[in-house]
């Protein structure tokens, strides 16, 4: 039978399992992505996790286990190096639903190249993602019937992600305004008023214009300004700004 071993991204903790996984999968949950922006390691780093499902027998921590940080959230329970923020493995909190457990495939080594077993069959949590995927994989809304989900899939709207807008345009404009208004932002405005000044430009058209940072501090200088943008739903919270 085969094994595989594998370590954290710092090498504190090191693990082991015996066989391959039933599968592995893309998780796009909350908890996944909070917890892979942790990271030390650039593989996590990237809005989702990659999980190898396996039964719990079949996973021991080799070393490092003193090393483990426990994070409890919704339900489940994630184990994190204390010194890379990196997720080992999480597991459910629920006594009936711990014969699997989910580990980062990030931290495996493979002598070889990544056996087949290791390719991802599915996302999961799709619904939360802020990442978009053009793969042929199923993308189920929150998760198959076998993991306790609805087992209902996501349609993908073509036209959305031929635009590639990243998911904040799509569905939390409010979220968008909460990030980009800062200190930056009013540095930045600061900064294109002077180069308008400087080029003497009296009318502006905003192209990607969000939820209209650029467009209302311009607008409320006296310039004439249109903000446009792909993503309706950034648009609309503009219209809501501009009533205001
Ligand atoms: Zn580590
Ligand atoms: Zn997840």
């Amino acid at each position: 039978m085969s094994q595989h071993v594998g370590k954290c991204y710092c090498g504190r903790v090191k693990f082991y399992c015996d066989g391959d996984p039933f599968f592995t999968q893309y998780c796009h949950c909350n908890k996944c992505r909070e917890v892979a922006s942790r990271s030390r390691s650039d593989a996590d780093k990237v809005g989702y996790g990659w999980t190898a499902g396996y039964l719990t027998s079949n996973f021991k921590i080799t070393s490092g286990a003193d090393n483990l940080e426990e994070i409890v959230k919704n339900n489940a329970k994630l184990l994190l190096c204390k010194a890379c923020h990196g997720l080992i493995y999480g597991i459910s909190l629920d006594k009936n639903k711990q014969a699997g457990i989910g580990i980062n495939v990030n931290n495996f080594h493979f002598t070889d190249s990544m056996p087949e077993s290791f390719k991802p069959v599915r996302h999961i949590w799709y619904v939360n993602r802020i990442v978009n995927f053009n793969d042929d994989l199923p993308k189920f809304k929150d998760a198959p019937k076998e993991q306790f989900g609805s087992g209902e899939l996501w349609v993908v709207n073509e036209a959305e992600n031929k635009l590639g807008l990243p998911f904040e345009y799509q569905q939390m404009p409010e979220y968008f305004d909460a990030h980009n208004i800062s200190e930056q932002t009013e540095a930045k405005n600061r900064l294109i008023e002077e180069l308008l000044k400087e080029q003497n430009v009296k009318t502006v058209l905003d192209m990607t214009c969000g939820t209209g940072s650029q467009v209302f501090y311009l607008a409320k200088r006296g310039y004439e300004v249109i903000g446009s943008d792909l993503a309706p739903l950034c648009l609309i919270k503009h219209e809501v700004k501009l009533k205001k």
